[in-house]
């Protein structure tokens, strides 16, 4: 047998796709099934990027483009993210590419030497371990509090920063708790950052404007620190704020010398994002606010339906109370590891995750994968009857597994 290498026999498949995968062939086998896993809007993608697409293939705009996107778009997301981040981002800042994950992947494999550390606060999003070890660095967890709201505070930095440091990703808000980081936070952090002049900050911001208050975009580490500016690398995408997943396009925002070698990255391994979804991009920047509030009420209304869910008396479960994304993070570790008259025990949220899933067909993703252990994923995009359902369903599954009574 022709083997594969070591890297190809390690590799696992993203986690949140996996289980929502599991949950659409359940769904495929005729099973009703509640599908809380993947994170992508139940919203359908924005009227004005439907047309902008329409008219990209209309107009034949359909042949290869710049590695790193058509310039005229570079030049509409400027001023979009010059004032989302206080510091001026022109043409030459920025790169598109095919969704902001692959653009992680490219800075990863062009900041990283092999074991470098790339500190990551956990829990994190599932995808940026793998990415740091595939780029032939050293994934560094930093386990974060409860009590903190899962976020990393500036004495866990600081303990954990050794010369190899060469990354510190900061995902605000956050997947899997959906908590931001606010601006006395960011100073606080960024003061550490400035003591150590050779790290990079990776900060993905792809949920920075689903958010359940009233400001535009969530607080960012530039705008307290834009002396930070010529080594942070800024994240960001269609896929939620546009309900745009399937288009595959996302954007990065960094100092020109690294934007360059992000385009050559582009240009050696995908040539351009889609012309069509960069012309459906260039479309919706024009015209996005009105279907953005939609969206921010959406998710308003939900999270008050959710939460007043999960807080029944019957049976409170704990979680983190987010600020935006469409995420809850719930505690279920004081359900785990009881003995019960039918000798049921489930010892971990992986476990959990699956019985759920395979007992009562409602599909979440194991904390154990964010790096967090006794906690689940729960994303909400999903209409309210099914998040009360399905809620439901999961408390008489807590109840079948511990001795609590109904
Ligand atoms: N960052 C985070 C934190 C995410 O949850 C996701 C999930 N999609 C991404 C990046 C990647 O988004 P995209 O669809 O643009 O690749
Ligand atoms: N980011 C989303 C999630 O966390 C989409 C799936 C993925 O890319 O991992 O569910």
């Amino acid at each position: 047998m022709v083997k594969i290498s070591t890297r190809g026999q390690l590799l696992k498949p993203s986690p949140t796709l996996k289980m929502a995968a599991k949950a659409n062939d359940l769904k495929a086998q005729g099973h009703k099934v509640i599908n809380f896993t993947v994170g992508e809007p139940d919203w359908t993608t924005f009227e004005s990027a439907k047309k902008g697409g329409v008219n990209a293939i209309e107009k034949n705009f359909t042949k290869y483009t710049p590695a790193s996107g058509y310039l005229d778009l570079k030049n509409k997301l400027s001023p979009f993210l010059s004032e989302e981040l206080g510091v001026i981002r022109k043409p030459g800042n920025i790169a598109l590419g095919p969704g902001a994950k692959y653009l992680i992947f490219a800075s990863f494999q062009l900041i990283l030497n092999s074991e470098d550390e790339v500190l990551i606060p956990s829990p994190y999003w599932v995808s940026y371990p793998t990415m740091v070890e595939l780029s032939g660095g050293y994934p560094k967890i930093i386990s974060t509090k409860e009590e903190n709201k899962f976020k990393l505070t500036p004495h866990e930095l600081e303990t954990h920063i050794t010369p190899k440091t060469k990354c510190l990703v900061l995902c605000s808000p956050n997947n899997p708790t959906g908590t931001f980081y606010t601006h006395e936070e960011l100073l606080e952090i960024a003061k550490i950052l400035k003591k150590h002049p050779n790290i990079w900050i990776l900060s993905d911001d792809i949920y920075n404007r689903l958010l359940l208050s009233n400001i535009k975009s969530a607080p960012h580490i530039l705008q307290v620190a834009p002396d930070l500016e010529e080594r942070t690398i800024c994240i960001g995408g269609a896929s939620k704020s546009f309900a745009m997943t399937g288009w595959r396009i996302g954007w990065l925002s960094a100092p020109a010398s690294l934007v360059t070698l992000v385009s050559d990255f582009l240009s050696q391994t995908t040539s351009n994002p889609s012309s069509i979804s960069q012309m459906a991009l260039h479309s919706v920047l024009d015209n996005f606010e009105s279907e953005l509030k939609i969206a921010r009420e959406t998710l308003k209304k939900r999270s008050l339906v959710i939460e007043q869910a999960l807080s029944d008396s019957r049976l409170p479960i704990s979680f983190v109370k987010p600020d935006g994304a469409f995420y809850y993070f719930i505690k279920i570790s004081e359900f785990l590891n009881i003995k019960n008259s039918l000798g049921l025990n489930v010892t971990n949220s992986l476990e959990f995750a699956e019985d759920l899933l395979n007992k009562t067909y409602v599909a979440t993703v194991a904390g154990s994968d964010f790096g967090q252990e006794g906690w689940l994923r729960i994303s909400y995009a999903i209409p309210e009857a099914e998040i009360i359902e399905g809620i439901d369903k999961i408390r008489n599954f807590i109840f079948s597994i511990s001795n609590k009574k109904t």
